[in-house]
């Protein structure tokens, strides 16, 4: 069990009270201010965390840049967490104190018609860490509804790998097994090689596939060869589409655009073979709210088009064995772990297409 010396301060709203270091959104594209703020309240049906760990992922910037509608301000942004329990709600059955943690960012009810079904990112009462509730760039998190969307972070991985198991790993997961349903043998295109695309790439060569990692920069893309990426193709190669099919033999079986741009939604799609599977995994958001597609394409080739977000939290235990009984190693896409005061660059790095990896906060 561990223990946190937990600090009794000056509250924001001037009463005495728990107090905690957050990142505090006050202006859209304004630098975020490490501060003090009021410690969470601990939900009935919920429970209270010492934050361990928490990645910086691209809606991260969405919701810096304030392009994501779910975000008003003030606001904690973080989405993708580790932490260890510290306080337990009346309501709780399957945590205590000491238990490390994980969850989706989409929190959902667990008993509506969705999430009766089994698909409760769909939930039509979700909250959704990070966006619509206060995020995981802070010292502790309330999370709530925990019996159903929580789950316990196996020993074998350690708190910063954890981090990636709230957003990147399983939404990737999720876009390839459940909507995808990519095969072993099967080729899988990857556009757009950052925490999504690389996790995608992860994923696939656990279940045997074969992956041509597509990106504008070679660095990320000897990156993703050095994790296992079979082709890496510079995106903006005039023979790019040619190459992929001869490399392929016909194109892609399953395609994702990692990004959730224009170019790279189309880069994907045309990179598929007949009767192949487009997955849009990264978010189109601000001016790429609205991407034209070639219908044409769709309808010659006979693809299939799905959408994606997430992951259910009832799918952890398929995942984490994936992770656990394969080669994956997904410790390897941390390229950086930062401090929380170190927030504002590793946001502006995805402004510059700098570096390449994942960045981590480490509490
Ligand atoms: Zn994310
Ligand atoms: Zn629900």
């Amino acid at each position: 069990m561990g223990f946190y010396r937990r600090t009794v301060g000056i509250s924001p709203d001037g009463l005495g009270g728990l107090t905690m270091q957050a990142a505090l959104l006050t202006e859209f594209q304004q630098p975020i201010q490490i501060t003090d703020v009021a410690e969470p309240v601990l939900p009935k049906d919920g429970v209270v965390i010492k934050v361990l760990a928490c990645g910086v992922c691209r809606s991260d910037h969405h919701a810096w840049q304030g392009v994501d509608p779910d975000v008003t301000l003030p606001h904690i942004p973080g989405h993708e967490f580790s932490g260890e329990v510290v306080e337990v709600g009346a309501d709780v059955r399957r945590f205590k104190v000491g238990d490390r943690v994980i969850a989706p960012f989409i929190l959902a009810c667990g008993h509506c018609v969705h999430c009766d079904a089994g698909e409760s990112t769909a939930c039509s009462t979700q909250d959704v860490i990070g966006f619509t509730l206060p995020g995981a760039f802070a010292e502790f998190i309330a999370v709530t509804r925990a019996d159903f969307n929580l789950a316990h972070l196996p020993e074998s991985i350690s708190p910063t790998v954890g981090a990636s198991l709230g957003c990147r790993m399983p939404t990737a997961y999720r876009a390839l097994v459940d909507r995808a349903t990519l095969r072993a043998d099967e080729w899988l295109c990857i556009v757009g090689t950052g925490g999504v695309g690389l996790s995608a790439l992860l994923i696939a060569k656990a279940l045997n596939a074969k992956v041509i990692a597509v990106d504008i920069s070679d660095k990320a893309l000897e990156f993703a060869m050095s994790l296992g990426a079979d082709h890496g193709l510079r995106a903006d190669d005039p023979d790019l589409q040619t190459k992929i099919k001869t490399l392929t033999g016909g194109g892609a079986d399953v395609a994702i655009d990692a990004l959730g741009k224009q170019s790279t939604m189309l880069c994907a799609l045309a990179s598929l073979s007949t009767l192949g599977r487009y997955v849009q995994v990264g978010m189109p958001a601000g001016k790429s709210t609205v991407l034209p597609m070639p219908m044409d394409q769709i309808y010659a080739k006979q693809l299939s088009l799905h959408g994606t977000r997430g992951m259910p939290a009832h799918r952890y235990p398929s995942l984490l064995s994936l992770i656990e009984s394969s080669q994956m190693r997904p410790e390897r896409l941390v390229t950086k772990t930062i401090g929380l005061d170190k927030i504002n660059d590793a946001l502006q790095a995805f402004d510059q297409n700098l570096g390449f990896g994942v960045s981590v906060v480490v509490f």
